[in-house]
């Protein structure tokens, strides 16, 4: 993609970075984020990236250029776990404001979630048309607002006339921001606590590297429709997280505890049928993008196997 003009929510989060770095090089691309770390902000404008202050929760788009061709919007505002309320109307206001403000756009892309998923059993490959209503112990909020901005999204899909694409992204990892639950899961490891999974069982998942997510960000734009078309965006290859781990143990030479628990942080696997046919296959298999993860994460770490 080259000459484009890119609008892009959540450009300091570990997902929408690489994006938006990876699309900097031949377009011309703007960030809206709080940028709390000024650092962040800093090495997006480092790259030739416009940044401009909106808070989702208070700001409108006031003064923004709204002739952009493809607006990627990752910023979520996940809640507090309790507040209902707030994680719906900020998250669904704020998507309705910039759709809106972006209505001439030739394609928006909605980043969501498969926690919206009701939970189907610990071997269930989720598809698209499976029954919705996750409820994310862990974080009980974050659903209910992704739903919900699903939502907002296929109103002003339709009715703006945007076409839009859903995309319910799985266990996303790499090199920025958190760097994703095999990251996560690392540093719990390292901490010496053991990771919580379901009893009689491990939850699946599959996870795609942000340079697949990165490469797949056009290809979701071109596959944009109205009615907004909704796709699982996962990985090709499903991966329990007990194994996943034993996985990152093995390579660092770190233990790896598991206790069985009520509460774990549930991920899923997906059926990827539909976007497979959409825009084809991931080319990062999943132990060299751990493995890279890792890399960048831990450049000091020395490993029985080389990270990159
Ligand atoms: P991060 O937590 O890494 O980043 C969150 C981003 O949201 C930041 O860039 C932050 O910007 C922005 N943000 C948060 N609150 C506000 C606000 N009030 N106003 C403006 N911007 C705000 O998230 P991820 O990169 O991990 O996730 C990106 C998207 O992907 C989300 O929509 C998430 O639901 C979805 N997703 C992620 C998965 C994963 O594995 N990471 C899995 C499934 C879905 P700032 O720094 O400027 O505050």
């Amino acid at each position: 993609m080259a000459g484009k003009k890119i609008l892009i929510t959540g450009a300091t989060g570990q997902v929408a970075r690489p994006v938006a770095e990876a699309l900097a090089k031949d377009n011309e691309v703007w960030c809206l984020g709080r940028f709390g770390d000024a650092t962040a902000e800093r090495e997006l404008t480092d790259q030739g990236m416009h940044t401009r202050r909106w808070d989702m929760a208070t700001d409108g788009l006031g003064g923004l250029p709204d002739d952009f061709t493809h607006v990627l919007h990752s910023a979520v505002h996940r809640g507090d776990g309790t507040d209902f309320e707030d994680a719906v109307a900020v998250n669904s206001v704020a998507t309705g404001r910039l759709m809106t403000h972006c209505r001439r756009a030739e394609s928006f892309l909605y980043v969501s979630t498969g926690a919206i998923y009701a939970s189907q059993g610990l071997d269930h490959h989720y598809t698209e048309t499976d029954p919705l209503g996750g409820r994310a112990p862990w974080l009980p909020t974050y659903p209910v607002g992704k739903l919900a901005t699903e939502g907002t999204v296929r109103a002003f899909a339709a009715t703006l006339g945007l076409p839009t694409t859903i995309a319910r992204l799985n266990v996303a990892y790499g090199p920025y921001g958190h760097g994703g639950v095999p990251v996560l899961f690392y540093r719990q490891m390292l901490a010496g606590r053991p990771i919580e999974v379901p009893r009689g069982g491990q939850h699946l998942c599959s996870p795609i590297h942000t340079d697949d997510i990165a490469r797949q960000v056009p290809l979701l734009w071109g596959a944009a429709g109205v009615p907004a078309q909704v796709v699982n965006w996962g990985g090709d290859e499903t991966v329990g997280i007990r194994d996943l781990m034993a996985y990152v143990s093995e390579v660092t030479g770190t233990p790896a505890g598991f206790t069985e628990a009520e509460v774990t942080r549930e991920t899923y696997a997906y059926d990827n049928t539909r976007r497979r046919a959409l825009i084809g296959d991931c080319r990062v298999d999943w132990r060299t993008g751990v493995r890279r993860a890792l890399a960048a994460h831990f450049p000091q770490l020395e490993t029985s196997t080389p990270l990159s």
